[in-house]
């Protein structure tokens, strides 16, 4: 399994991240293939809830990017986050991914580093197009 992301989208969560005082969470939206996740875009969630260490994805924010992956045919493939630590899945992280399977793509917030898992735990490659 991969997750196929584009460089830019990469880059502007780090850049994003590295200035913001509270973690950052959004959607992936793309195509879940056989064997690869493609992420066509970025969905940010409005993080006004969110801590230095924890975030919520409000309700309405999965409502609107389940209604407009749904128009352009596209899904929810996965979550991304931000965390100041190691990009791998914190102890909230993993009850989180329960509730949402799927890939969690986790990006240091120090370094800009990161990593991609499912809620196995199974550490996904992702490679940036
Ligand atoms: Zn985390």
């Amino acid at each position: 399994m991969r997750l196929l992301i584009k460089k830019n989208d990469i880059e502007k969560i780090v850049r994003k991240a590295v200035k913001s005082p509270v973690e950052l969470a959004g959607f992936l939206i793309g195509i879940k293939g056989s064997e690869d996740f493609i992420v066509k875009y970025i969905y940010n969630a409005d993080p006004s809830d969110n801590t230095n260490v924890s975030f919520k994805i409000k309700p309405n924010d999965t409502y609107n990017a389940i209604k407009q992956a749904e128009s352009e045919n596209l899904e929810i493939i996965g979550v991304y986050h931000t965390h100041p630590a190691p990009p791998e899945p914190s102890s909230k992280d993993r009850e989180g991914m329960k509730a949402w399977p799927g890939v969690w793509l986790i990006i240091d917030s120090r370094t800009g580093r990161y990593g991609a898992w499912n809620e196995k735990l199974e550490k996904i490659v992702v490679e940036t197009i």
